[in-house]
């Protein structure tokens, strides 16, 4: 079932539906408990955990997306975990949602969709209705990395460049999607962050059924963060774990509503002014699901740190000499987290797991333009 996130409505999932008549975003619940016990000889991808993805039939449409590896690394003098989610197919861990999502639009027998995205998500979507056998309309700033339109367009997607802001871009897919078309955006799906949650039981799994102190991750609409937080949830649910992470979201100081609003004790969060970053992948103005933002970190404990543009660039380099090639974006959780250890909220004896999103290869031009 989807439940409106806003008022008292919910809905068969049996039918299309990407949000309330009420035009507030759903989620999905069934029900399901993480399957503790039933692991053994399933697959090493986010299918694992099928029962957790909302799927009423067998429906799959997977590239082995998913588990990860979880490795030990040194930052600032002490081990930390690095989840190593550029490591998906299409290189970001937006794979984990588009599985699941591109899974029930074939279920449903979507025949086309709509989505906006400042790259990654949009890449991803491509590379799973093409596997999936639905058309794609994908819709891009004019200014997101050429790594990402091409690889959208190999995809064989059909690329739309809009010529100005994120915001600007999602105006555009909203207008293509109302004259026909899905909308399967990322920033609304449920089976989206249904997808996401697997980042969690992955974790949890890989350190053999505990959790790191605290989970550090970027965030822009939010779903990596609250679908890992709901995946916690779920494991503590089913008795998998016994304690949860403190979960720390990560903006560019250029573009900090999420941080904004928790600063001020909002309970919603307005649009930030936003100026030029090299964090693309998160530089939205305004989350579509912010209360379930907020929640989580309320629920969690959690914190929300920004990073400033020279702090991304450097730990975009230390990466790469620590031999992780990862797109800017995804440097700014490793950043926070430096500095979180720095400043003494993560301790010497807590442990932390810094979740890299994605792929250097990504962001090549900008990487060149800042560099060479
Ligand atoms: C999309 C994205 C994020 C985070 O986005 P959410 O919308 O908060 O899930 C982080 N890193 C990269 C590289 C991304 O593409
Ligand atoms: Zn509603």
């Amino acid at each position: 079932m989807f439940f409106c996130s806003a008022c008292d409505r919910s809905y068969d999932a049996c039918h299309p539906r990407w949000r309330c008549d009420c035009g507030n975003y759903l989620l999905y619940r069934n029900g399901a408990r993480f399957p503790l016990d039933q692991l053994g000889g399933r697959p090493g991808s986010i299918w694992r955990y099928r029962e957790m993805l909302g799927l009423e039939n067998g429906t799959r449409v997977s590239l082995g997306e998913g588990f990860t590896p979880l490795e030990r690394a040194q930052l600032m003098g002490r081990d930390v975990w690095l989840k190593l989610d550029f490591m998906c197919p299409t290189g970001s861990y937006k794979d984990r949602g588009s599985s699941a999502m591109l899974s029930k639009l074939k279920e449903w027998g979507v025949p086309e969709i709509v989505e906006d995205s400042s790259g990654n998500a949009g890449a991803s979507v491509a590379a799973y209705a093409a596997l999936a056998g639905i058309r794609a309309r994908i819709f891009v700033p004019q200014s997101t990395s050429a790594g990402k339109s091409a690889q959208i367009a190999m995809y064989g997607a059909e690329l739309v460049k809009v010529p100005g802001s994120r915001e600007e871009t999602t105006r555009a897919a909203r207008a293509a999607a109302d004259a026909g078309g899905f909308y399967a955006s990322h920033n609304w799906s449920a089976h989206f962050l249904l997808g996401m949650k697997t980042v969690a039981y992955e974790i949890a799994e890989q350190l053999q059924w505990d959790v790191p102190d605290f989970v550090v991750a970027p965030i822009g609409g939010g779903s990596l963060l609250c679908g890992a937080w709901l995946g916690f949830q779920d494991l503590a649910a089913a008795g998998a774990i016994s304690r949860l992470p403190r979960m720390v979201a990560v903006q560019a100081a250029n573009c900090p509503p999420v941080y904004d609003a928790w600063k001020s004790g909002l309970d919603t969060i307005p649009a930030a002014d936003k100026k030029d970053t090299a964090a693309e992948g998160i530089a939205v103005a305004r989350p579509i699901r912010d209360k379930l933002v907020l929640q989580s970190l309320r629920e969690s404990n959690g914190i929300v740190a920004t990073v400033g543009e020279s702090c991304i660039w450097e730990m975009t380099e230390a990466l790469g000499h620590m031999g992780v090639y990862v797109e800017p974006t995804s440097a700014t959780a490793a950043a926070a987290a430096a500095d979180l250890i720095a400043t003494g909220v993560i301790a010497p004896h807590q442990s932390v797991a810094i979740l890299l999103t994605g792929s250097g290869l990504k962001a090549t031009d900008k990487i060149v333009a800042h560099y060479f």
